[in-house]
C-alpha cells in the first residue's frame, strides 16, 4: 500500500476531485466552498500511515487524541458560515490545520486558537508549506476567544461546547452579516447553532446533528461533565427561539 505519495499526486487529486462531486451531490451548493475544498490537499493533514484514508468521508484521529472532521462536516459548517470574501475570521480548534485552509481561501484573514501546541505547530508546518500567508495559528485557550485580533466578522467552533461561550461573541463584530458557528452538546448528542445579529440583537438557531471532539478550557467541557455525558439543554439559554 502506498502510503507516502507525495502532493499533487495524480491519484490523490482524482479523489479530490470524486470528494467535490460527492459534496456536491450531498447538495453542498457554494461554489466558493466547493473550489476551497478543491484547493485543499486533505493528505497532508492526516498522518503520513493514513493518506490512503484521506479522501474517505471519515474523521482520522490526528496527534494528541484528537481528530480531523469529516469533510462533510468541514463542508457544511464551512458553508453554514457564509464567509465572504473580505471576512476576518477565528477559529477555535485547529487541530490538523485543513478547516484553517479552506477558511484562507475564502477570506481574507484567519485566527486559529489551538489548545495543544503540537497540533498547533503542524498546522502552521502544514500551511506554510501550501503557501498560505492568511492564517495566524495561536496556542491558547480558544474558549476564551482571542481577543488580540478581534473583532471578527466570521466565528467558527470545531469542538463541542456545553453552550455559547460568552467571550465569543463579545468579540464577533454586532453587525448584520456577522455570524458564530459552534456544536452545542454533549458526548452523545450535538447540534450545529448558528447566531447571527439581526435587528440589534444576537439570535440563535439550530441546525443539523453532529458529532465533535469537547471544547476544553474555561468555557468548555470539564473532562467528568463530559465523561458523564451530561446533556447541556438543560442549563442553556435560548433566548430567541421559540
Ligand atoms: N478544525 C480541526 C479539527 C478540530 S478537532 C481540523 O480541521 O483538523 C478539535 C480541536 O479543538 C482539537 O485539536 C482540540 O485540541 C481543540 N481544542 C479543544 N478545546 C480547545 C480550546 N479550549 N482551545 C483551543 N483548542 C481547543
Amino acid at each position: 500500500m502506498m502510503s507516502d505519495k507525495p502532493a499533487g499526486d495524480a491519484g490523490f487529486d482524482r479523489q479530490r476531485e470524486q470528494l467535490v462531486a460527492r459534496l456536491r451531490a450531498q447538495r453542498i451548493a457554494s461554489e466558493r466552498v466547493l473550489a476551497a475544498i478543491a484547493a485543499t490537499p486533505r493528505e497532508l493533514f492526516v498522518p503520513p500511515e493514513l493518506r490512503p484514508l484521506a479522501y474517505d468521508d471519515n474523521a482520522l484521529p490526528i496527534a494528541a487524541g484528537q481528530t480531523i472532521s469529516q469533510p462533510t462536516v468541514v463542508a457544511v459548517m464551512t458553508e453554514a458560515l457564509r464567509v465572504e470574501p473580505n471576512s476576518h475570521v477565528l477559529e477555535i480548534g485547529t487541530g490538523s490545520g485543513y478547516q484553517a485552509a479552506i477558511l484562507a481561501h475564502l477570506a481574507r484573514s484567519v485566527v486559529s486558537v489551538e489548545v495543544h501546541p503540537e497540533l498547533a505547530e503542524g498546522a502552521r508546518r502544514v500551511l506554510a508549506t501550501l503557501g498560505i500567508e492568511n492564517v495566524e495559528v495561536h496556542v491558547g485557550d480558544g474558549s476564551l476567544g482571542w481577543p488580540d485580533a478581534a473583532p471578527y466578522d466570521r466565528i467558527l467552533v470545531t469542538a463541542a461546547a456545553p453552550e455559547i461561550p460568552a467571550a465569543l461573541l463579545d468579540q464577533l463584530r454586532p453587525q448584520p452579516g456577522s455570524r458564530l458557528v459552534v456544536p452545542i452538546g454533549g458526548r452523545d448528542f450535538q447540534s450545529l447553532v448558528a447566531v447571527t445579529w439581526e435587528n440589534g440583537e444576537w439570535v440563535e438557531r439550530r441546525g443539523g446533528s453532529v458529532r465533535f471532539v469537547p471544547l476544553r478550557g474555561e468555557a468548555g467541557w470539564s473532562d467528568t461533565e463530559w465523561s458523564t455525558r451530561r446533556h447541556p439543554f438543560s442549563r442553556w439559554r435560548r433566548k430567541h427561539n421559540p
